[in-house]
């Protein structure tokens, strides 16, 4: 029970906010790594942009070919953003074909897109004693962004799976983060009980310590069940969700 002198712990809060829908221009496309696309947008449309937690995401729209007002929708990290500069950052893990990989790959400056939200936050207090990021290529904005938000000292390892060594990303942070680069080439469902293996490996430090996972539908289940069931891990300390769905 929490007493008026005791200050809550690790509070975990979800927020709502409204839907919006925003036309955005692209001003900049950088190939950050060899198989990671940054997009930079701008748009007065982001002077009310809010982005409160690392793992938030905005619904990109894109057009259907010869479907005219048909979109499919896929799910982008705001890296970065700036309201005051009107600017907002995604980071495109491309891989083989899809239609957010293709227009990724094929974006100019002068381009535009329709962006909606975020729609929610789940903001997690920086005040476990450790914590442990997984993930893929797909995870790494997500990742990098809560490396740099978390407080000076605390303790953070993240184990990251990427096809190509040469994407490994670096992040300016205060905090005590160490990386375990997992380098998996074929993309197959092997790689992903590879990450799996090497999460098992880690020591969980002594104290509370809040796990963060984020890859395949199938590596991501794995891991929460893992995680939960065979080591312990408290279901409220723990979030993993399917970033994106390995067809049969
Ligand atoms: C909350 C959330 C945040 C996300 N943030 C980011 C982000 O910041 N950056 C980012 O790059 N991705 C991010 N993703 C993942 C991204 O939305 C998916 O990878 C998405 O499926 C890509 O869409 P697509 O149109 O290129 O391919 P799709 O049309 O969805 O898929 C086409 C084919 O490609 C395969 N495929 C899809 N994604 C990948 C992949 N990454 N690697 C290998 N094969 C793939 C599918 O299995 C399918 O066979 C996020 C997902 C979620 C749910």
């Amino acid at each position: 029970m929490i007493t008026k002198t005791e200050k809550p712990t690790h509070h975990i809060e979800r927020l709502h906010w409204e839907k919006r829908s925003r036309t955005l221009r692209v001003t900049s496309v950088t190939r950050l790594t060899p198989n990671m696309q940054r997009i930079t947008f701008q748009s007065d449309d982001l002077h009310d942009f809010a982005s409160l937690a690392h793992d938030d995401h905005v619904k990109i729209m894109l057009p259907v070919a010869g479907e005219a007002d048909s979109f499919v929708t896929r799910e982008y990290t705001p890296r970065y953003f700036d309201t005051q500069a009107r600017t907002l950052v995604l980071d495109f893990a491309l891989h083989q074909h899809g239609p957010a990989n293709d227009w990724a790959r094929r974006a100019k400056t002068g381009d535009t897109l329709i962006v909606n939200g975020p729609g929610k936050s789940m903001v997690v207090a920086d005040d476990f004693d450790w914590y442990l990021l997984i993930g893929d290529a797909t995870a790494l904005p997500a990742i990098t962004r809560r490396v740099e938000q978390l407080r000076a000292g605390v303790h953070v390892t993240s184990i990251i799976m990427l096809a190509d060594a040469a994407d490994k990303q670096a992040s300016v942070t205060a905090a005590n983060w160490q990386t375990q680069w997992l380098i998996c080439e074929h993309d197959s469902v092997s790689d992903e009980q590879a990450l799996l293996v090497t999460a098992a490996a880690y020591q969980f430090p002594p104290g509370d310590g809040y796990i963060w996972i984020a890859a395949e539908r199938q590596a991501a289940r794995a891991l929460r069940a893992y995680m939960v069931e065979q080591r312990g891990q408290p279901e409220a300390w723990i979030k993993s969700s399917s970033y994106w769905t390995r067809e049969e």
